[in-house]
C-alpha cells in the first residue's frame, strides 16, 4: 500500500510517495513552471533522478504526469495489486474557521475549501486543482485535506483578533489565522521528541522563502507572526511582513493605486526590496561577501525581525523549553542564527557555535543553556503523509 502527497503551489506540484509501513519516501518530484512554456518534471526513485521537459499546461495535466511518472519509473505497481495507492494527501492553505484538524475529502469538503477562495486566492484554487484532479485520476483512493492553518486553531481570541471595529471582525472575517501551520506542527511534535517532552513550550521558526514564527504552550499554538493572510510578521523573499498599515494610506495619497501596492508588498518587498537584487537568501549572502551594502542591509532587516519575534515569543512561551529553526534559511544559515541567538545568555539561551556550524538535525545550544535551541528540518509531506494513514488506513506511517 502507498500514500501520495500533492502539494499544489502558485505555479508547481510538489509530491512524494510513502510506503505506509516503512515510512520512507520511495519516490519524489517537483514540476515547475504548470502553465509556462517549458514546464520542467523532476523525479526521483532512490539516488535515480530524471529531468524532462513536460507540457503541462494546468494542474489535472500536472497529476497526470505524476501518475504516469510513478507507474513508469516506479514504483507503482498496476490498479489492483497490493501495493497500490491507497490514499492521497493534499496540503490546502486555507481551512478558514471551519478546519481545525485534517479530514477526508468529499463534496462537501471541497465546497467549503472553495468558499475559502477570497482568503488565499494564489493557493486554494490550486489546491483544488489538485484535489479534483487527483480524485478522476486516482479515483480508488481517498484524498484527505490537511490545512496549513489548522494548527492555529487553538490561537487565544486576544491573539487572533486584531484591534479593528468588532464588525469588521464579525462582517468582513478580518482576523488572524496563522499560515506554515503543517511545518510548524512538524517541528512541535519532533521537538517533543528530541527534547523528551510530552507538551512543550517552544518558539518555532520556519525561514524558507516565506517566513514565520509560533510560540507554543503546552505543544499548542499560542500565538504567530502571519496573520489574516501570508503577508504579516517577518520579512520574506519577496513579502514586506510588518508595516505600519498608514503607509498604504500615505501611498495612496501620493498617487499609486491599490494594486501597485499590493505588488510591491507581496511581490517586490522583503528581501528582494530591501537589497534590489534578489529574494533568495543564498545570492545576498554572496552579495554581502562581495561587498553590495544593500544585500547586507537585507540580510540585517531580516535578521532584525525574527529576533524582535523571539524576544516576544519567548515570553508567551515561558517558561520556554526549546527554540526551533527549520526552512531552507533556517536549516542552513549559521550567519543567521548567530546574529539571532548571540548575545541572549541572560535571557537562558547560550548558542554554542562550534555545534551551529554542524549539519542536520541536532542541538545548537550549549549543554548548559537553560532554553534549548535546535535545528530540525522540516518534513511537511511526511506529516501529511501521516495524516493520511491515519485517516484512510487507520495505522501510523
Ligand atoms: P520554500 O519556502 O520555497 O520551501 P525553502 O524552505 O526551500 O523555501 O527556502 C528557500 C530559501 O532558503 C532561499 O532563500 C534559499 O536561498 C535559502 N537557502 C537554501 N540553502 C541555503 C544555504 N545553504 N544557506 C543560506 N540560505 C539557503
Amino acid at each position: 500500500m502507498r500514500i501520495l502527497v500533492i502539494n499544489c503551489g502558485s505555479s508547481s506540484i510538489k509530491y512524494k510517495l510513502y510506503g505506509v509501513e516503512l515510512g520512507d519516501c520511495l519516490a519524489e518530484g517537483i514540476i515547475e513552471g504548470i502553465g509556462a512554456p517549458g514546464a520542467r518534471h523532476r523525479h526521483r526513485v532512490g539516488d535515480w533522478e530524471t529531468a524532462v521537459e513536460a507540457s503541462v499546461t494546468d494542474y489535472r495535466s500536472g497529476v497526470s504526469c505524476i501518475v504516469e511518472a510513478l507507474s513508469e519509473w516506479g514504483p507503482v505497481p498496476p490498479v489492483g495489486d497490493s501495493r497500490e495507492i491507497v490514499g492521497v494527501g493534499h496540503r490546502v492553505v486555507h481551512g478558514g474557521e471551519r478546519f481545525s484538524a485534517s479530514v477526508i475529502i468529499d463534496p462537501g469538503v471541497l465546497e467549503t475549501i472553495q468558499s475559502l477562495d477570497s482568503l488565499a486566492p494564489l493557493h486554494n484554487p490550486a489546491n483544488r486543482a489538485g484535489i479534483e484532479a487527483a480524485g478522476d485520476l486516482l479515483a480508488g483512493a481517498p484524498g484527505v485535506a490537511v490545512f496549513d492553518t489548522a494548527f492555529f486553531s487553538t490561537l487565544p481570541e486576544r491573539a487572533f483578533r486584531y484591534a479593528v471595529p468588532a464588525k469588521w471582525w464579525r462582517r468582513h472575517g478580518v482576523r488572524r489565522y496563522g499560515f506554515h501551520g503543517i511545518s510548524h506542527r512538524f517541528l512541535v511534535e519532533r521537538a517533543s521528541r528530541v527534547l523528551g517532552r510530552p507538551r512543550p513550550n517552544l518558539v518555532t521558526f520556519h525561514l524558507g522563502a516565506g517566513a514565520s514564527a509560533c510560540a507554543v504552550r503546552d505543544g499548542r499554538a499560542v500565538d504567530t507572526s502571519m496573520g489574516m493572510t501570508p503577508l504579516e510578521g517577518l520579512v520574506m523573499g519577496t513579502r514586506s511582513g510588518d508595516i505600519d498599515p498608514a503607509v498604504v494610506f500615505h501611498l495612496m495619497e501620493e498617487g499609486l493605486s491599490a494594486p501597485e501596492i499590493r505588488r510591491g508588498l507581496e511581490r517586490e518587498g522583503g528581501l528582494l526590496g530591501l537589497s534590489g537584487i534578489s529574494s533568495d537568501f543564498r545570492s545576498l549572502s554572496q552579495a554581502t561577501r562581495a561587498g553590495e551594502p544593500a544585500a547586507a542591509l537585507a540580510v540585517e532587516v531580516f535578521c532584525h525581525r525574527i529576533r524582535r519575534y523571539l524576544g516576544a515569543f519567548l515570553a508567551l512561551a515561558a517558561p520556554c523549553d526549546g527554540v526551533v529553526f527549520s526552512g531552507g534559511i533556517g536549516e542552513n544559515s549559521p550567519d543567521v542564527r548567530r546574529r539571532v541567538l548571540e548575545g541572549l545568555d541572560s535571557l537562558g539561551l547560550a548558542l554554542d557555535p562550534s555545534r551551529n556550524e554542524g549539519e542536520g538535525e541536532r542541538r545548537i545550544s550549549t549543554d548548559q543553556s537553560p532554553i534549548a535551541a535546535w535545528v530540525i528540518p522540516t518534513d511537511e509531506e511526511a506529516l501529511i503523509a501521516r495524516d493520511t494513514v491515519r485517516l484512510v488506513v487507520g495505522g501510523q506511517v
